[in-house]
């Protein structure tokens, strides 16, 4: 499979009234989005955040399953947080898989909102297996802000439910996201 990675970025995003706003880190999210990433064979999961404290705090949560009492009890724990990457921007994850690449991975962002454009599920599928690798990026709050979308090539659709209501924590969206786009068994 070709290389894939994840951003959760916590800035730039936006709150309720559409004004730029920084999240904080969670726990859960750090732990369940480094299982699906494990799950689906993503080979890195950026955490983004701009502010040092908070960079302190993911890179203590994924670290402490790498200590050898907690990596004996749940090494299944310890090799999904192994890809955790913390980093300041989004810019930073972009060159850190550029990097790694050779050249700019495929740069997909995800919304619960739609738009003229959007790459259906079907589409990216085709660009991941055929691209040099992909970054898919995540927003928290009331998701990313447009400066984070300029720097992404597309979005894909989102992800609609029984009716207009699609509003999924993060952590869910990225787990249907990634099997949409990545799941070798349909
Ligand atoms: N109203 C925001 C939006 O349009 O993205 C919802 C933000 S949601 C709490 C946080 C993140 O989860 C989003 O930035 C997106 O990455 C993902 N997300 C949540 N619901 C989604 C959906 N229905 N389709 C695609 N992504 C979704």
């Amino acid at each position: 499979m070709r290389r894939v990675a994840v951003a959760l970025v916590h800035w730039p995003c936006v709150d309720r009234a559409g004004e730029l706003y920084a999240t904080s880190v969670t726990n859960l999210d750090i732990h369940d989005i480094a299982r699906s990433s494990r799950t689906y064979g993503v080979d890195a999961y950026y955490v983004v955040h701009p502010i040092k404290a908070q960079q302190e705090l993911a890179t203590a949560i994924a670290r402490f399953w790498d200590d050898g009492k907690a990596r004996d009890r749940n090494p299944d724990r310890t090799e999904a947080l192994s890809r955790v990457r913390v980093v300041e921007s989004l810019e930073a994850a972009i060159s850190a898989e550029t990097a790694e690449l050779g050249s700019r991975p495929l740069v997909l962002s995800t919304s619960a909102k739609g738009g003229s454009g959007v790459w259906s599920y079907d589409e990216a599928r085709h660009a991941i297996a055929s691209g040099p690798g992909t970054l898919v990026v995540f927003g928290t709050g009331h998701g990313l802000a447009q400066q984070a979308l300029d720097l992404t090539d597309a979005l894909v659709a989102p992800i609609d439910g029984a009716d207009d209501y699609n509003h999924l924590a993060v952590r869910s969206a990225v787990a249907i996201i990634l099997d949409r786009l990545l799941a070798t068994t349909r």
